[in-house]
Parts: C-alpha cells; sequence; structure tokens
C-alpha cells in the first residue's frame, strides 16, 4: 500500500511521543489511520423531547435558579442549579465540582454535555461550557489512548498526520465498486472517521470500512478455498453409480428431496478431483445418519475406508447400531472403536482396520490416535462438528491420504456465522424433514405449575410412552438456585413409585452413563433425570415427554438440541419448559420456543439475542474479529460481500487486471498466496 511513513515523521511527534504511539501498537502514518476511535463523544445539541432515558446528550440553556451546593464529607460535593432548557425547566447536578459555584450566575447562557434522567428531569453533567452552542467539534473520536497520551494530543497529532499524508491513503477497491454501491473513497473515509462532520457523513464512511472488511475477509477464505481445492491432491473416489443408487433403494424408506439433493452434492464432491470439505447442516431428525451412510457406502465401493467420529460413546454406540444395520446386508463391516473397547478385542480391531477387513469405524476422540491407522481412509464424516475443536478436526483430516471430509452438524448455525466460521468449506442443507413427522407440541409452564407437569408426564406413562427430565446443574450449589439432576431424581422417585427413575450426568463413568442409557432405551426406565449430556443424538423414538427445568438457563439453539429428544417415534411428543423468566429477552425466548419448531428461525434469534461470542461458546469458536464490521448488524454486507468475493476469485480479471491490483496485494500480505501456490 506505497511506502510507508514512520510515526516520527509527523510534525510535532519526537521521540518521546513516537514511542507513546508505539505502545499502542502505531509505528507508521498508515497505522495511525487505521487506527480507528472505538467510540465517539456526541456534544450535537438535541431536542429534549426526543432524548430518551439514561442517554448522554448534550442540551444549550439559561441559568434559572442560584445554585445549591451539597458537601458530603472532605471531598464530595453536589452543586444543583435549574436551567431553563426551550420550555422545559431541568435541573443539572455536577458532583464534586465545587468551584462551578462561582462562575453560574442567573440568566447565563451555558452548554451541558451528560446523562439524562428522564424520570428525574435531571440532567447529571460531565461537560459545561459557558457560552452558546457552537456546532465545531460536535462529534468528537473517542481513541484508545494510554500513558502520557492524552485524547487531545491523538487528535493534533492525526490531524497533523492529516495534513501531511492524506494524499498517501490509496483507495484499495476498485473504482466499479465504489460507484455500485456508493462508497466513500478510503481517503474520504479515514478522514471521516477521525473528523467527523455529522451523524451521517460517520454512518457513510463506517458503512464503507464494513464493506472493505467484510470483502477481504472473503478474499481471504475464498481463495483458501481455492487453494486448498487446487493443490490439495483430492482423490476421486470412482464408486459404481449404479449401486449407489441401488443402495439408496434398499433404504426403508424413499430419501426426501432434500436428502437426495444433499446425497447429490456429497457425491459430486467425492467422484471429483479436489478434495471434500462439506458443512451438512440439518435439523434434529432431518435425516443426516442415512446421508452419511450413503457417503460412506460410495467410498466403500470405491475401494476405500470411512471413518466416523462423534462427541459421545452413547452417540457413537448409536450410530453403530443404525449404520450396521444398513451396511452390513451389503458385504460391508462397520465397528464401534471407543475408549471402552480394550485389551484383546482392541488390538484385534485395530488389525482389522489396518487390513482393511473392516471399512467403515465408528467412534469417539478415540478415533484420532496416534495408534489408530487405516490402509485406506478416503472419507471422513464428523457428527455435531462443532463440539470439536478446529485442531482435532484438522487431526482427523491428516490420517490417510487427503481423504474427504464431511461436518455434520443438528445446530442450524445462522448462516452469516455460516459463512465467517466456515467461509471456506461448502454448505449443504437439510431444509425438510420426513414425512409423516409429529410436529412436538410445546409448552412453557411457571414452576408453581409443576404439579400439574408432572400430571401430564404421568398420563404419558400410563400409555406406556417415558420421558426426559433435564435440570442445568448435577448437584445443589450454594451459588445458583436452580434444580440440580440428583435433586429431582430424588423427588420423582418418591412421585413416580409405580415407575423406574434413571438419573444421568456427566459425572458418571461411562459405563454407567451406558447402563442407565441402554435401559432407558430397553425401557426398563421410564423417566430419565439427566443433565444436558442427553443433548446430542440421543434415540430413544418410545419417548414422548420432555420436561426441561429452569429452561430459561439454557440459549435457543440448546433447548431446540435437548427438545430434538422427543419426537422421534410415531407418537405425538410434548416438550415443557419450567420457567420463571424475569427479563423480557427471557420471556421472548420461552414465547418463541412454543411458537417454532424451526431450528434455522430459532438459531437466528439466539444469535440476535446473546450475539456472535455466545452463540458457540467461548473456546474455539473460530469466530473472525472485526474491527468495524458486525456479524449481527452487518449481515446483509456480508452476503454481499461473500458474493463478490466468490465472483472476484473465480474471474480471470481478478488475477490479472489493474484495478484488482491492491486486493491481489492485500492476499499476498496475508501469506495466502504465498509460495506462488496461486498467482
Ligand atoms: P438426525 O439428522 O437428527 O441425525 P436421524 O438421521 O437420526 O436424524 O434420523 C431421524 C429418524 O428419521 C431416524 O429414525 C431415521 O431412520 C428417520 N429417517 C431419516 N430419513 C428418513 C426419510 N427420508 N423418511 C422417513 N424416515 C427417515
Ligand atoms: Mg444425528
Amino acid at each position: 500500500m506505497g511506502e510507508l511513513f514512520s510515526i516520527a515523521s509527523i510534525q510535532g511527534v519526537g521521540p518521546e511521543t513516537a514511542k507513546e504511539f508505539n505502545e499502542l501498537g502505531i509505528e507508521t502514518v498508515q497505522q495511525l489511520f487505521e487506527y480507528f476511535p472505538y467510540r465517539y463523544e456526541d456534544y450535537q445539541l438535541r431536542d429534549l423531547a426526543e432524548v430518551k432515558h439514561e442517554e448522554r446528550v448534550t442540551l444549550e440553556g439559561k441559568v434559572h435558579s442560584e445554585p445549591s451546593l451539597q458537601f458530603f464529607g472532605k471531598k464530595r460535593s453536589k452543586l444543583s442549579v435549574r436551567v431553563l432548557i426551550g420550555r422545559y425547566l431541568i435541573t443539572a447536578v455536577f458532583f464534586n465540582r465545587a468551584f462551578l459555584k462561582k462562575q453560574l450566575s442567573l440568566g447565563q447562557t451555558i452548554t451541558l454535555t451528560g446523562k439524562w434522567d428522564q424520570h428525574r428531569m435531571t440532567l447529571t453533567v460531565s461537560v459545561v461550557k459557558f457560552s452558546n452552542y457552537t456546532s465545531d467539534e460536535s462529534i468528537e473520536p473517542v481513541y484508545s489512548v494510554k500513558g502520557n497520551l492524552t485524547q487531545k494530543k491523538f487528535r493534533r497529532i492525526v490531524e497533523m498526520a492529516f495534513k501531511q499524508y492524506s494524499n498517501q491513503i490509496k483507495e484499495i477497491l476498485p473504482e466499479s465498486f465504489l460507484s455500485q454501491y456508493k462508497l466513500l473513497l478510503r481517503k474520504e473515509a479515514v478522514r471521516a472517521i477521525h473528523f467527523p462532520q455529522t451523524h451521517r457523513h460517520l454512518k457513510h464512511a463506517r458503512r464503507r470500512f464494513v464493506y472493505e472488511e467484510l470483502l477481504l475477509f472473503q478474499l481471504k477464505m475464498q481463495a483458501f478455498r481455492k487453494v486448498e481445492r487446487e493443490h490439495t491432491k483430492g482423490m476421486p473416489r470412482v464408486f459404481s453409480e449404479q449401486s449407489v443408487q441401488q443402495f439408496i433403494t434398499s433404504l426403508p424408506f424413499p430419501l426426501t428431496s432434500a436428502q437426495k439433493r444433499v446425497v447429490k452434492e456429497i457425491l459430486t464432491d467425492l467422484k471429483a478431483s479436489y478434495r471434500m470439505n462439506r458443512l451438512l447442516q440439518g435439523d434434529v431428525g432431518s435425516g443426516k445418519t442415512v446421508v452419511a451412510a450413503v457417503a460412506l457406502f460410495a467410498a466403500v465401493n470405491a475401494g476405500y475406508q470411512g471413518a466416523l467420529m462423534v462427541p459421545t460413546e452413547i452417540l457413537a454406540e448409536q450410530h453403530v447400531e443404525s449404520l450396521k444395520e444398513l451396511l452390513e446386508p451389503q458385504g460391508i463391516q462397520a465397528a464401534l472403536l471407543t475408549s471402552s473397547v480394550k485389551g484383546k478385542r482392541r488390538t484385534e480391531l485395530l488389525d482389522k482396520l489396518k487390513s482393511q477387513e473392516v471399512q467403515i469405524i465408528i467412534g469417539t476422540h478415540a478415533l484420532i490416535q496416534e495408534e489408530v491407522q487405516f490402509n485406506k481412509l478416503g472419507l471422513v464424516i464428523t457428527d455435531e462438528q462443532h463440539r470439536f475443536g478446529v485442531g482435532q478436526r484438522r487431526v482427523l483430516r491428516e490420517k490417510g491420504e487427503e481423504p474427504d471430509v464431511l461436518f455434520m452438524t443438528a445446530t442450524p448455525i445462522p448462516r452469516t456465522l455460516a459463512i465467517s466460521v466456515f467461509g471456506d468449506m461448502d454448505v449443504s442443507v437439510i431444509d425438510e424433514m420426513p414425512a409423516g413427522r409429529k410436529p412436538i407440541e410445546t409448552y412453557w409452564a411457571k414452576q408453581s405449575m409443576l404439579e400439574r407437569v408432572l400430571g401430564f408426564v404421568e398420563k404419558e406413562l400410563r400409555q406406556g410412552r417415558q420421558a426426559y427430565v433435564i435440570c442445568p446443574l448435577i448437584e445443589e450449589s450454594d451459588k445458583l438456585d436452580v434444580q440440580n439432576a440428583i435433586d429431582v431424581h430424588g423427588q420423582l422417585q418418591q412421585h413416580f413409585q409405580n415407575y423406574q427413575v434413571g438419573l444421568m450426568h456427566g459425572r458418571l463413568s461411562s459405563e454407567e452413563k451406558e447402563k442407565v442409557m441402554v435401559a432407558f432405551s430397553k425401557n426398563e426406565v421410564q423417566i430419565l433425570v439427566s443433565t444436558t449430556v442427553v443433548e446430542v443424538g440421543v434415540n430413544v423414538p418410545n419417548a414422548t415427554m420432555m420436561v426441561i427445568y429452569d429452561a430459561e438457563r439454557f440459549g435457543l439453539s440448546q433447548l431446540h438440541q435437548l427438545r430434538g429428544r422427543v419426537g422421534r417415534g410415531k407418537y405425538q411428543s410434548y416438550c415443557v419448559l419450567l420457567a420463571d423468566p424475569k427479563s423480557e429477552v427471557g420471556k421472548e425466548r420461552m414465547r418463541i420456543m412454543t411458537e417454532t419448531n424451526d431450528g434455522f428461525v430459532l438459531s437466528e434469534k439466539d444469535l440476535e439475542l446473546r450475539g456472535p461470542g455466545d452463540f458457540f461458546g467461548k473456546k474455539q469458536s473460530g469466530l473472525p474479529e472485526f474491527k468495524v464490521a458486525d456479524l449481527v448488524h452487518d449481515y446483509r454486507a456480508l452476503e454481499v460481500a461473500r458474493q463478490d468475493a466468490v465472483r472476484l476469485i473465480s474471474s480471470y480479471e481478478f488475477w490479472k487486471e489493474e484495478p484488482y491490483k491492491y486486493l491481489r496485494e492485500y492476499l499476498q500480505n496475508e501469506g495466502i498466496l504465498s509460495g506462488g501456490k496461486l498467482d
């Protein structure tokens, strides 16, 4: 981006000041220009009628009373004065600035900035000017500074830098984009970010940088994808179309059209010479397992092995069951590998895997251990992939020779996040449920209605059905006043004397967990009290009732996952949310749960209510950090930027022509095009 000028070359910046800037990570003038304010102080005059409670505001008015001063102890004081603002008489309050008393005189015009308390008609003043309001510097940038660097000094130096170097701010977006989207020139936008004249001006500048930031990000993602496709030598898996079709026809049910579409996308990837890197999203119960089965079948038919990795042993066992049922009649050997497979059985299994006698392996993390070796691993599928860290996903991919990879998830990821976090992947979506599914009926009940809810549970049990009861905690906590599984288990044992009540939580050993789960799936246990460990994938079609204690403590996506444990058989199923949410948002969340069964609608709502950071949980979310853009609010821009990036990366002009020079340079600097990988 042109020549780099040191911060010390700005007039008035000596070695001391330069060092202060260096501390903030600012070495060059360019970096200074791109060091954006983190907020703005707004001194624009406002009409009091439009100001909301607790808003910061600047007002102009006339002193209307003698100020009164109160002291609290030696240092603390409160100065109050009545001020006439247009037709409103308000109270202005100054804390610990007793000296102002002498400067305020009746009838004097003053300009005040502070926080407005609508109920008390009071402004707590932080800035006062003893003059008429003037519009210069009405919106002031506030920078993140430290040490001896003050806001004032920072602003002065940015101003000086602008005088000297603003011509160095190069446009990086092609002209055609600027006119198409009516974006400010980069130079103008940088100026507006640092010296905004009006809110509109600032918004306009921000809009430009949102687009720029998202476009660069998406270009990076798309370039990654291109590099992956063209430079990892994926193997074409040559399978017999006819056999795959026969296998599909042999399934106990016809595929839904969404399943058919997704299967086609996956088979196309398998056949192609690039390496599959695909995310498969489908709501709970949408039928991802058979899709996985078809993919595995095709891989094996082509002479390869397949692996399916899941987060829990219970889930692994269930997958083995259903996959064996589908694949063994086709002469395909599928086996389970978890940490509970030990000793001789384990050695034997590992041998068979190495010799390809076993073609499909299903398991937990155990699959990514060193000792697990394949003869010819061609396809890796992970279920509920977001529970695996990025690192674990990578290790699995590195087993075998460039296997194709399919990530399946039942947590519908809002599109904005999907194309950010998984921007380098292809995405398939199963957006249709198998026919004849009865939607789960969801109710929201106050904790005080527990007796009635238990009556409802009993009714289901009497008809031979089973129930899940979910609690947020395992055992009592003195910090949180919420239900815990151990206590609830005890209470329900008392209440339901004619039925077996099981208990399941994360602190049980995997053998204990498995025992409870098997008992529940055989209907030896009718009520399963559990923490969220049952959240993922468990399949007991006879369970029709789900009660969730303290439901307001869970996110919408998680509630939806939990709810997905029922409604898996031919019976009508129910979900009761026991919750007394205090906040409006909490109530809204309960309401929306009762209104929709659509995981995508819920995930969008969840994102809106909780923000992107919380959506995936704190760690390893893989969420990109943006300086200006916001994934929730700028989703439209993200979508546009993505389309533009896809188009650019695959166009001839982008790689050759002048207007795209700076964008190419950017990719180069990011190391994506290094090593002559792309040109
Ligand atoms: P998930 O997407 O949650 O993993 P599953 O693969 O477990 O869903 O499928 C849920 C249930 O729906 C299973 O019992 C499965 O056999 C059944 N199923 C899947 N696809 C179809 C279909 N096309 N028609 C009818 N039932 C189906
Ligand atoms: Mg599943």
